[in-house]
């Protein structure tokens, strides 16, 4: 199976890879803990992660395209990955077997704003926690692997009006362009839902 997860940041796309990954036996790529993770990035580009900026098309597609190779004909979960019509494109035009499927994860954009600025992350596993609504068992340490959360540098409030303007402004596009031409499932993934009744709906589309 090939997925690809879209939803603005904060919106518990990385928790449900998580799960649908370990569920049905794919690789999870985030693009975005790719990035995070790589310490060859330049100044220019870690300024431009900080600030919510996206990272230029032709360099996303060399990142993406290794870690694709790695997955050795398993199937794969693209978790930030396209983000713009462009990476789409070029996607398409990788992939040898175009069939995939595409989980449009939708919520309100207070609830989203809420979401992100508590949010606390694992570095080393990318575990998700939120300070008030998801805390961690232990003051600040990760519940799976034992590591020191942290605050992302691009979950500050300031930086998320940016993320959710690029959002909107590039990543819009791509639903309508995979609405059109794909399996595409809507997830309905507000507050009013918990993470395991988002997980079941999920596992019922698929
Ligand atoms: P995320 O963890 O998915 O919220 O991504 C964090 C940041 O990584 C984004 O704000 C961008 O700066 C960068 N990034 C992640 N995925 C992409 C992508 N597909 N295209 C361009 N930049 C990306």
């Amino acid at each position: 199976m090939h997925l690809i997860l879209i939803g603005p940041p904060g919106s518990g796309k990385g928790t449900q890879a998580k799960k649908i990954a370990k569920e049905f036996h794919l690789d999870h790529i985030s693009t975005g803990d790719l990035l995070r993770n790589n310490p060859d990035l330049t100044k220019e580009q870690k300024e431009l992660l900080n600030s919510g900026k996206l990272i230029p098309d032709m360099m996303m597609l060399d990142i993406v395209k290794a870690r694709l190779n790695k997955c050795h004909g398993r199937g794969w979960i693209l978790d930030g990955y396209p983000r713009t019509i462009a990476q789409a494109h070029l996607l398409e035009n990788a992939l040898e077997d175009g069939t995939v499927k595409v989980l449009y994860f939708t919520l309100d954009t207070k609830e989203l704003v809420d979401r992100i600025t508590g949010r606390l992350s694992c570095p080393a596993c990318g575990s998700v926690f939120h300070k008030i609504t998801r805390p961690p068992k232990k003051d600040n340490l990760c519940d799976n692997c034992g590591e020191p959360l942290i605050h992302r540098k691009d979950d500050t409030e300031e930086v998320i009006k940016k993320r959710l303007d690029t959002y909107f402004t590039y990543t819009d596009p791509v639903v309508k362009y995979y609405q059109d031409k794909n399996r595409f499932y809507n997830i309905a993934c507000g507050n009013k839902h918990s993470i395991d009744e988002i997980f079941e709906t999920i596992k019922d589309k698929l």
